[in-house]
């Protein structure tokens, strides 16, 4: 039997956590002995599970409706809070990001590794330039970036829209996912794609 201990981590789309869910985490890790890690990317996850625990935390969290990380799921935009709670915000990116998971809704699987990030306003705090996928919040609507990475070499990304609606923010991200998959083997940045001939957006 493996006895090397596990992880759980809960999907938390645009970092909300609710309440009901946050009361199941505290109960379990109470119960187990857990760590609660709030992770870079807006998650949660419970540290420390045994192979038994691991199972019995799924089925508890699971009728709350929660999805736990796993291959071949959306990319969940990380985001900032925005006009909603920040005295810089001149966007939503909670909204956006509902809009974006709902149009993308039961489709997949997704190949890794694209990453997306959508701010509130050109100060960027979720690292919009350095991201796969980045929208920026602007007076005027978002501008889209691609191709940004970060780690220990980073790439600011390249500018393929400005002052777009939401819209054409959601029916770009199809194109780009779309064609990342018809490009990708099995995973890569977006950064790799953009010396293609037959990428589908000039810089702006
Ligand atoms: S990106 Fe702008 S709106 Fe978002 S947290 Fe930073 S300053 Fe506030």
């Amino acid at each position: 039997m493996n006895s090397k201990k596990k992880r759980l981590t809960i999907l938390l789309p645009a970092g909300r956590l609710p309440l009901p869910v946050m009361a199941k985490a505290h109960e379990l890790a109470q119960r187990f002995g857990l760590e609660v890690y709030l992770s870079t990317a807006q998650n949660m996850r419970l540290m420390g599970l045994d192979d038994a625990q691991l199972e019995q935390a799924r089925a508890e969290l699971a009728p709350l409706g929660v999805e736990f990380k796993g291959p071949g799921k959306f990319p969940i935009p990380q985001v900032c809070i925005g006009s909603r709670d920040c005295s810089a915000g001149v966007q939503d990116p909670e909204e956006l990001s509902r809009r974006l998971l709902a149009h993308f809704q039961g489709r997949g699987p997704f190949k890794p590794k694209v990453k997306i990030a959508i701010s509130g306003c050109p100060l960027c705090c979720p690292g919009v330039k350095t991201t796969d996928i980045g929208v920026m919040g602007s007076k005027q609507g978002y501008d889209i970036y691609v191709g940004g990475k970060g780690g220990a070499n980073p790439v600011v990304g390249r500018r393929i829209a400005r002052g777009a609606p939401a819209d054409q923010v959601i029916s770009t991200i199809e194109a780009l996912i779309a064609y990342h998959d018809r490009k990708t083997p099995k995973k890569q940045r977006m950064v790799r794609l953009l010396a293609e001939p037959d990428f589908p957006f000039a810089e702006v």
